[in-house]
């Protein structure tokens, strides 16, 4: 019998592709099913980003590119940290990969090892932990709370530092809860962190574009006194509606950037020469598609928080950012994950069970509005029907 390594038996998984496979096998079988379970803008990518890739294909781009990425993009995304957030960062310490996940997977494997902690946000996307089990390292969880409008705490967060702390990861605009950290609370966390200088810390701002209510992006890259240990997860998966073509990048600091090409050199040797040169046309093409996507998510979110709130013993907090809504359902007489399968199952609504974000998610829900105003209005009937009429499993 083969014998894999031991570590694969903690990897985990992200349930919310799971969701999405039996909601498509339900979907071959006839069944209506609103999908509100995945986290992927339901927009096209904007036309002239397609048509910069297609071109790169006719002229001919079809070799490796240097593993780091094309310095063309490694520019353009500098410039464009520099003119969103108003931070310098070189081209030289950007890195792109096929996607934003793969920075984080890059950053557990160099700081993941037995003894070393983790911190990490719970509830929180899923790979975080499952990556920092997978490379034998203790998971930290640092909970996010409700009644903190699903901010983190820099206060809590620094508290839960120890001696063997080598990473914490952060995530806001946050995935599953649509939480932004208000910028008192990351100046706090920069200040303390100042104190811990054996100390890593992975920004992911994946969703950094997306926040509403006048509520503004705070990047930890423009904090000087960790930009020599901070590493920047971002990319152009939710930014531009682009999450199949594998695109995203990082910043990180002189002394870990080397590492991180290594790890590109051993195991993809360059994102896409055609999705790079589409991202550079995406970040310096025009950017009116990014601002109607997200005017559009921000008209949804409030049809989706309201509808929420009318469900019998539902509360949704307002999200500022993400295109996440985060009910709560505890008062239900469900548990998370039975009423997300029964949803599906039963009731024909794609959602996440809060604890498949972290044991931190029970009593919650997730559901992504990336669907159009119809379908969510449609699920929020059909969720309001089930809530009426189902005991709870
Ligand atoms: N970070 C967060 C918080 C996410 O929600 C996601 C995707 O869902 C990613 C990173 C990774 O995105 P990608 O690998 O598509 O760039």
């Amino acid at each position: 019998m083969l014998q894999t390594v031991s570590a694969f038996s903690r990897l985990g998984e992200e349930n919310a592709f799971a969701v999405l496979a039996r909601a498509v096998d339900l979907q071959r079988q006839g069944r209506d099913i609103v999908n509100l379970g995945i986290g992927q803008p339901d927009f096209q990518t904007p036309a002239h980003i397609v048509e910069a890739a297609v071109k790169a294909l006719r002229d001919g781009h079809h070799g490796y590119t240097p593993a780091t990425g094309i310095l063309p993009l490694r520019e353009a995304i500098a410039a464009d940290l520099r003119r969103r957030l108003n931070v310098d960062v070189s081209p030289d310490l950007v890195m792109v990969t096929p996607g934003g996940k793969v920075a984080m997977h890059m950053a557990i494997l160099m700081f993941g090892e037995p003894g070393a902690e983790i911190m990490y946000p719970d509830p929180g996307f899923p790979i975080y932990r499952s990556m920092i089990e997978y490379a034998g390292a203790t998971p930290v969880p640092i909970p996010i709370r409700e009644g903190n409008g699903f901010a983190f705490s820099a206060q809590e967060t620094l508290s839960l530092i120890t001696p063997k702390t080598r990473l914490i990861i952060v995530n806001s605009p946050a995935n599953p809860t649509g939480g932004v950290t208000p910028k008192a609370e990351i100046d706090a966390l920069a200040k303390g962190l100042a104190k811990f200088p054996d100390v890593a810390i992975l920004s992911d701002e994946i969703y950094g574009q997306m926040t509403y209510d006048g509520e503004t992006h705070q990047t930890l890259l423009a904090y000087p006194e960790i930009r020599d240990r901070l590493i920047l997860l971002d990319g152009a998966s939710k930014t531009y509606a682009m999450t199949g073509w594998r695109l995203g990048w990082s910043v990180w600091p002189t002394s870990l950037y080397e590492n991180a090409r290594k790890l590109a050199v051993n195991s993809f040797s360059c994102t896409s020469a055609a999705t790079q040169f589409a991202g550079v046309a995406a970040l310096e093409g025009p950017q009116d598609a990014v601002r109607d996507m997200v005017a559009e998510f921000d008209r949804r979110r409030k049809i989706v928080v309201e509808g929420l709130n009318c469900l019998p013993n539902v509360s949704a907090a307002i999200p500022k950012g993400a295109f996440y809504a985060f009910p709560n359902i505890s008062r239900t007489g469900w548990k998370a994950k039975p009423l997300a399968a029964a949803l599906l199952e039963e009731a024909g609504v794609a959602t996440i069970g809060g604890p498949d974000f972290g044991v931190h998610g029970e009593g919650y829900i997730r559901l992504s509005y990336a669907n159009s105003a119809d379908n969510i209005r449609k699920a929020l009937g059909r969720m309001g029907d089930f809530l009426a009429n189902r005991k709870p499993g």
